[in-house]
């Protein structure tokens, strides 16, 4: 049985009530009121129950018209229909109802057929209404409804074919954090406060809707560009609505050239468009073509066959030696993936392991590299190559996913193995995400003896004081990290800083990406603690990795006469010693390629340098002042140490006749003027190391 409608009638007068409850009891629940304040407080109990109000105008305590502007201003009222009764047939009365509001008039004494037919018209009015309404628009955020959305998409693009349209889309990263972190009110109201800001920027350029939770989706006439600042104005507009700051959003455009193309695809190109930007830093937003086309599809292709890939081994294990820098023999690793597919050959964990960690397969895969090296481990103490450690990467979705601890006491106790000898990687990123579980759990891990590595420190932006609270044993340091301090001059980088503050927190510390001879030398210096790089070892199968166990390799520091890599960099050293930045900054640039060069500032690091690289320094470059400081001290030490007595120098000095043949008469091989030009400057470096090749030939002969 359908349940009955509900009806109130506000009315003063008794006899009345009573008539139109006779007329209407039949078919309706009839409350009533004999007031306006007393209608009001009905309302309040019945919300939005009452399907129609029937209204008297002239009442004591609050009249018709005052109770129907209270009543408009409640928004769940608001939308119930009032039939306004009056004593008068005046049309003037009439229109004053109608203009407050009221959804129809009429006049006493009541007829009942007339009432009953008015009351249930409008009911059913009203009802197909809201029907519409509520399909047409969105309830949280009053934007249009997805349905209604694509229904006017696709009229505006039929009935406009020579115009251009763009679908824009929103994607939030991270969402459901604002969610859980702040409540659904605050979801919620973020959600309300970014459509009204949609609503305003991009009125009467298209039309928007709010599809669900973080999406939105516009389509607004076509532009020939978009800025990154209107995209960043809208997300710092979004950071302002509520408590929740940091919020990232990403937009997605897809231009509407294709006509046959669905509505429903190009929002899903739109979408995936935002989406391939996450975590992109600086980017806002981006465009869908067909690199990301083809990207997608080979994606899709991915995802079809991990799992079969997985189940028949495709997946391999290699290794990339860890060296200590002590010159102890080598018994680390990182254990690193590839995925040999049979028709695309061997895969990069690059073309892959972002693609995982958004379907979530990598908690799968990391699993099963964990236990592959587990596997190792196990295998290499019975064959009795020493105790190898290796250390596996575990994805930040793995620290979201999976009980750590469980699984990882689970593997070693399965192949019996001391948890120490597994590290675990985690990267620096996921700490800058959520610090208080990843603290946690690695507290955790720790605590059950595991060696937790942070890596690709320097990447992200963790700060310097979240490693206080980090329990860690070993800080892996950054690749492009170390490159680009490795470019600086040496007194001008933080590396040192950071190994020591690594060190004074007792953590251990690998640079990672080390390249070149130069490079590790440097972070010899710098008493980095492991190095890991194409320059000691790439990534190789296992069995390549026992042959170098097998021989106790040592990282090519100490040994005697380590192979020369292509990537080596150049041995002799061009020493430059200037006070001056700028010759510091513009002379290493001219001889790159042909020496190595490194450089002083000034006395005490000139004597640093020598005693560093004493032989195999090839030509000094020194400026005319500092040879001249101090009375010539340094100047008379490189003439006399023993290292470097016989080494050219080349003075740096102003363009003038006086500091030329001052510089020649103190003993300098030759002179030039700054600022540097280059050519000349390289062709004096050639001349002064040929005279000298020549005199110590003859003195030796
Ligand atoms: P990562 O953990 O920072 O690993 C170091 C990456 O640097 C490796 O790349 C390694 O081959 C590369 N590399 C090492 N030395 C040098 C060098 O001297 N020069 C250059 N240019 N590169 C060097 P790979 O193997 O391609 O792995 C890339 C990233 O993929 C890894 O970065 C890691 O984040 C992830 N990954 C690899 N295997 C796994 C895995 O099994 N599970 C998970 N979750 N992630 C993995
Ligand atoms: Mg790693
Ligand atoms: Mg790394």
């Amino acid at each position: 049985m359908k349940a009955r409608k509900k009806l109130l009638i506000v009315e003063d007068n008794q006899l009345n009530r009573e008539i139109l409850c006779a007329i209407l009891e039949k078919q309706y629940t009839v409350l009533q009121a004999g007031n306006g304040e007393e209608a009001l407080d009905v309302l309040e109990k019945q919300k939005d129950a009452i399907s129609l109000i029937l209204l008297d105008v002239v009442m004591p305590v609050m009249d018709g018209y005052t109770f129907l502007e209270k009543m408009r201003d409640v928004p769940e009222y608001s939308s119930i229909p009032v039939i306004v009764v009056s004593q008068s047939d005046d049309e003037a009365d009439e229109s004053t109802a109608l203009s407050h509001g009221a959804s129809d008039f009429v006049v006493k004494p009541y007829n009942a057929q007339v009432i009953r037919h008015r009351v249930e018209s409008i009911i059913n009015l009203n009802e197909s209404a809201a029907m519409m309404n509520l399909l047409r628009y969105d309830r949280l955020t009053g934007m249009y409804s997805k349905e209604y959305f694509y229904q006017s998409a696709r009229d505006i693009l039929m009935d406009n074919p020579d115009r251009q349209y763009d679908i824009i889309c929103s994607d939030f990263e991270n969402f459901k954090l604002v969610n859980e972190a702040y409540g659904m009110k605050t979801g919620d109201r973020l959600l309300r406060g970014t459509a009204e800001l949609l609503g305003k920027d991009m009125r009467g350029k298209g039309i928007c809707s709010h599809f669900n939770s973080d999406l939105f989706v516009c389509m607004l006439d076509h532009r020939e560009s978009y800025s990154d600042d209107l995209f960043k104005q809208i997300t710092d507009n979004i950071n302002q609505l509520t408590s929740a700051k940091n919020i990232v959003v990403k937009w997605g455009i897809y231009v509407a050239k294709d006509r046959k193309v669905s509505i429903e695809q190009m929002c899903d190109w739109a979408l995936e468009t935002a989406r391939s930007i996450k975590g992109q830093y600086g980017k806002y937003f981006a465009y869908y073509d067909d690199e990301l086309r083809n990207r997608m599809i080979h994606e899709q292709e991915i995802t079809a066959c991990m799992e079969q890939a997985l189940a028949e081994g495709q997946f391999h294990v290699w290794l990339q030696p860890k060296y200590r820098l002590d010159g102890a023999p080598l018994t680390d690793a990182e254990a690193l993936v590839r995925w040999f597919h049979p028709d695309w050959g061997m895969q990069p964990p690059s073309v892959f392991i972002p693609l995982f960690e958004q379907n979530g397969f990598i908690t799968k895969l990391d699993q099963y590299v964990w236990e592959e090296a587990c596997r190792m481990i196990r295998n290499w103490d019975e064959a009795g190559f020493g105790a190898v450690n290796i250390s596996v990467n575990v994805s930040r979705v793995d620290v979201y996913n999976i009980d750590l601890c469980s699984t990882m006491m689970g593997l070693i106790e399965k192949y019996g193995i001391e948890p120490k000898r597994l590290h675990l990687e985690i990267t620096e990123s996921v700490v800058t995400e959520n610090p208080d579980l990843i603290i946690q759990t690695v507290k955790d891990l720790r605590g059950l003896g595991f060696v937790i590595e942070m890596d690709d420190f320097g990447s992200g932006s963790s700060s310097l004081n979240m490693l206080s609270r980090m329990p860690l044993d070993i800080l892996k340091l950054d690749m492009q990290f170390i490159k680009s301090e490795m470019a600086k001059p040496a007194k001008d980088g933080i590396l040192r800083y950071i190994i020591g503050l690594a060190h004074s927190l007792k953590f251990e510390v690998v640079a990672e990406g080390v390249e070149t001879k130069r490079q590790m030398e440097r972070l010899d210096a710098m008493d980095c603690d492991y190095v890991q790089g194409y320059y000691l070892a790439k990534p190789m199968e296992p069995k390549e990795m026992e042959k170098l166990l097998a021989n106790h390799s040592v990282a090519k520091i100490v040994s005697e006469n380590g192979p020369a890599d292509e990537k080596e960099a150049p041995e002799e050293i061009l020493f430059l010693i200037d006070e001056d930045d700028l010759v510091r900054r513009e002379v290493p640039d001219i001889f790159r390629g042909s020496f190595q060069v490194e450089e002083a500032a000034n006395e005490e690091e000139a004597l640093t340098g020598v005693g560093m690289f004493g032989n195999r320094i090839s030509v000094i470059l020194m400026s005319l002042s500092l040879a001249k400081k101090n009375e010539g001290r340094l100047w008379e030490t490189l003439q006399t140490e023993n290292k470097v007595w016989n080494v050219p120098i080349i003075l740096l000095g102003d363009a003038d006749a006086d500091a030329e043949e001052e510089a020649l008469s103190m003993g300098a091989d030759d002179f030039e003027t700054m600022p540097c030009r280059s050519r000349s400057l390289q062709l004096r470096v050639e001349h002064v190391r040929g005279r000298k090749a020549g005199a110590r030939k003859r003195r030796r002969t």
